[in-house]
């Protein structure tokens, strides 16, 4: 049993359960393959700033009409403690990310 396996859980897949770790700690490849890639860093066309996990999940403006479907969180704190995280899956799904995190 490996500590991820103790903090996600059992009915989530293997995907779902990447997904979620990777949301938690910030670092996904839709955010940071830039760095293996050498290329620049990402930035939200919409708005013209850095791509990032917050942005998405909580800043993105862009976002505000399907994000408040799901949830209205003003941070990630509250996001990850309120919300389940079937809800933040199938946002992902929504705005078509959830493959590329
Ligand atoms: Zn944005």
């Amino acid at each position: 049993l490996s500590v991820f396996s103790l903090c996600s859980p059992s009915h989530n897949t293997r995907k779902e359960s990447t997904v979620l770790n990777r949301l938690h700690i910030g670092h996904s490849h839709l955010t940071h393959s830039f760095i293996l890639r050498k290329e620049e860093v990402p930035v939200c066309v919409a708005c013209d700033v850095v791509l990032t996990v917050k942005h998405i999940l909580i800043e993105c403006a862009d976002l505000l009409e399907i994000r408040k479907k799901y949830f209205e969180e003003k941070s990630l704190y509250s996001l990850f403690r309120n919300v389940i995280p079937e809800v933040i899956f199938d946002f992902l799904r929504e705005i078509g990310v959830f493959y590329k995190i």
